[in-house]
């Protein structure tokens, strides 16, 4: 069961195409072989795992090739945005098991950023639009028509100049005016006409600087600059962006080169480079912060970390490892070709995963008493192997005595010749790591149901004993009445009952899987009782569970991270 070769050692493979450029890069000496990339997420929300393929990428350059990867918020929206993303973002990039170099914050250029766009102003590239943002996205045209040029576009600079200070000053009501980049309204890439480089938002404060600022830069203006100002050297991202990739290297050229504003500790020569590779998707999930918050607020989930979503928090809860995580990006790779990743190859590296590690317990979820009529003692303690075969993967201690609980599926009454289980008529079966047993008769209540079955055993059978080596058909599952513990079992599935709720029209929590969790009881090996959250066990025949953070010594709660059967390899 345990190979000799652990599934996640990473395999050599050949080099993606963004490793390809930054080695290209370093072999011309580009940046002095200055490598630097930065994470820059918005706290608006959870990260999720599409974020932990970017972060594989960011973080893995700056580590393979001696660089740096700095954290850097993108917080130029403070509608959405709130300090305890900030925490959460933090948290969850260090748990994944990646240090970046620095923290910075977008807004922590907000002055940098804005004396450009004072700058841009003056130089005649940008202006003051009083339109609506309706009659803006009117006459931007479509990209085989050129767009209509804003009657305020060739108002005078002072004007601008005048009108952006007081839109800062707070005497321009939000929605009234934006700053937009004096460009090209003909230009093919729709994102040089004219684009929007500030905007007022004076309805929230900002989670760090507070009422300060009364107007806003945009991605766009900001990004870039943003980049620039750290001495950013690869500036990787999604590649939803590669149409913007022209406007950040317009906005750059207005400030390096012959430009040079002096802004950046490396030279008129030195600018950052964008690249993209494609995004994650994944098959029965949605990977949309806006659609996760929505699912959070109005409780269709348990919050962000539910075992069921897409977040690190809600994998982490899921019972899925760090490792298995990366292992998983590694497998996937980075194209530029957009596509949807099947959710069994996640589940496959987490089964993988925990095959090499998780002890196995045994867990009976349809219990029915066995009662062993010639056991004498007063039970006994049996030491087994975490994991068969494995002795230095430890072992533990299984309470044994004369009643058990075992699974009503394991006993028939009434059996023809292909069912090997527990059935009155002579039939051995082992229990499993103990001794071998056979049914004798079964009791039942007024309505048929059977409460209990009787067996007998033969005490010179145990495992591990010469007698233990005698085969039996069949091994079932037990636990000790007296000793055995109560568990909440969470047995989760996938969130959506659609392969790509994202491409479905209508509403997206219509398609919300019905049967997405189930809660049943099971009584489990004393040893769990000592669990804590976090800890991973195969649950015999039922597949692999995690302890939960809420688990509680008096009340075990085990989620169920995946099956045992894997479909991703058929
Ligand atoms: P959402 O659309 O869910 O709000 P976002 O792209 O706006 O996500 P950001 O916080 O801006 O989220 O993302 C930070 C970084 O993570 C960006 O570089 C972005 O390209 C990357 N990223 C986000 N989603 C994915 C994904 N599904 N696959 C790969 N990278 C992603
Ligand atoms: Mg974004």
């Amino acid at each position: 069961m345990v190979s000799d070769k652990m599934v996640n050692e990473p395999e050599a493979r050949s080099l993606n195409f963004i490793e390809q450029i930054v080695e290209k890069d370093l072999a011309e000496g580009v940046n002095n072989g200055r490598i630097q990339t930065r994470f820059p997420p918005e706290p608006n929300g959870y990260l999720h795992i599409g974020h932990v393929k970017a972060i594989c990428m960011d973080f893995g350059i700056a580590e393979k090739y001696n660089g740096v990867c700095n954290l850097r918020f993108d917080d130029t929206n403070p509608v959405k945005e709130d300090t305890e993303y900030v925490e959460t973002i933090e948290r969850d990039i260090a748990w994944l098991g990646f240090k970046w170099g620095k923290i910075f914050y977008a807004s922590d250029y907000f002055q940098q950023l804005y004396d450009l766009a004072i700058r841009f102003i003056k130089e005649g590239k940008a202006y003051v639009d009083e339109q609506t943002a309706e009659q803006i996205a009117e006459q931007k045209g479509t990209p085989t028509e050129p767009g209509v040029a804003s009657p305020y576009r060739d108002r005078p600079i002072e004007e601008n100049l005048r009108l952006f200070e007081a839109m800062q000053r707070g005497e321009i009501e939000e929605g009234k005016m934006v700053l937009r980049a004096k460009i090209d309204m003909a230009n093919p890439n729709m994102h040089f006409r004219d684009p929007i480089m500030y905007r007022i938002i004076t309805s929230h404060p900002h989670h760090r600087t507070g009422t300060k600022w009364k107007v806003y830069p945009m991605y766009d203006f900001a990004h870039g600059q943003s980049d620039y100002f750290e001495g950013v050297t690869h500036s990787i991202c999604t590649l939803e962006f590669e149409v913007h990739r022209p406007l950040y290297d317009y906005f750059l050229d207005q400030i390096t080169g012959e430009n040079f504003a002096g802004l950046s500790p490396y030279g008129p020569d030195y600018r950052p480079k964008q690249r993209e590779f494609n995004r994650l998707n994944i098959t029965y999930t949605v990977m949309s912060k806006r659609k996760m918050l929505q699912l959070v607020k109005e409780g269709l989930v348990a919050g962000w970390d539910d075992p069921r979503m897409p977040t690190v928090c809600g994998l982490r809860r899921r019972g899925y490892t760090p490792q298995a995580i990366r292992t998983f990006m590694d497998k996937i790779g980075y194209t530029k070709v957009e596509g949807m990743i099947d959710q069994g190859l996640l589940e496959h590296v987490i089964r993988e995963d925990l095959k090499e590690t998780a002890p196995r317990v045994c867990a009976i979820f349809d219990p029915v008493k066995l009662v062993i009529t010639n056991y004498e003692g007063e039970g006994e303690t049996i030491v087994a192997e975490n994991i068969d075969g494995h002795p230095e993967l430890g072992t533990r201690e299984m309470k044994f005595g004369k009643e058990l609980w075992i699974e009503r599926g394991d006993f028939l009454e009434e059996a023809d010749n292909k069912f090997y289980r527990l059935s009155p008529g002579g039939r051995e079966v082992r229990l499993k790591a103990s001794y071998i047993i056979q049914a004798t008769g079964c009791e039942k209540d007024e309505n048929g149901n059977i409460t209990t079955v009787y067996a007998t055993y033969d005490p010179n059978s145990k495992s591990g004993t010469e007698g233990g080596n005698r085969k039996t058909k069949a091994t079932i599952n037990w636990v000790e009445c007296n000793s055995a513990v109560e568990a909440e079992v969470r047995l989760y599935d996938r969130l959506f009952a659609v392969e790509n709720p994202s491409a479905e029209e209508g509403d997206f929590r219509d398609l919300l899987n019905p049967d997405s969790l189930k809660v049943v009881s099971a009584k489990v090996e004393a040893s769990l009782a000592k669990a804590k959250p976090q800890d991973h066990f195969q649950l015999l025949k039922q597949g692999y569970f995690v302890v939960d953070d809420d688990s509680q010594p008096e009340h075990l709660i085990l989620n169920r991270t995946c099956s045992l059967k894997d479909n991703y390899l058929k």
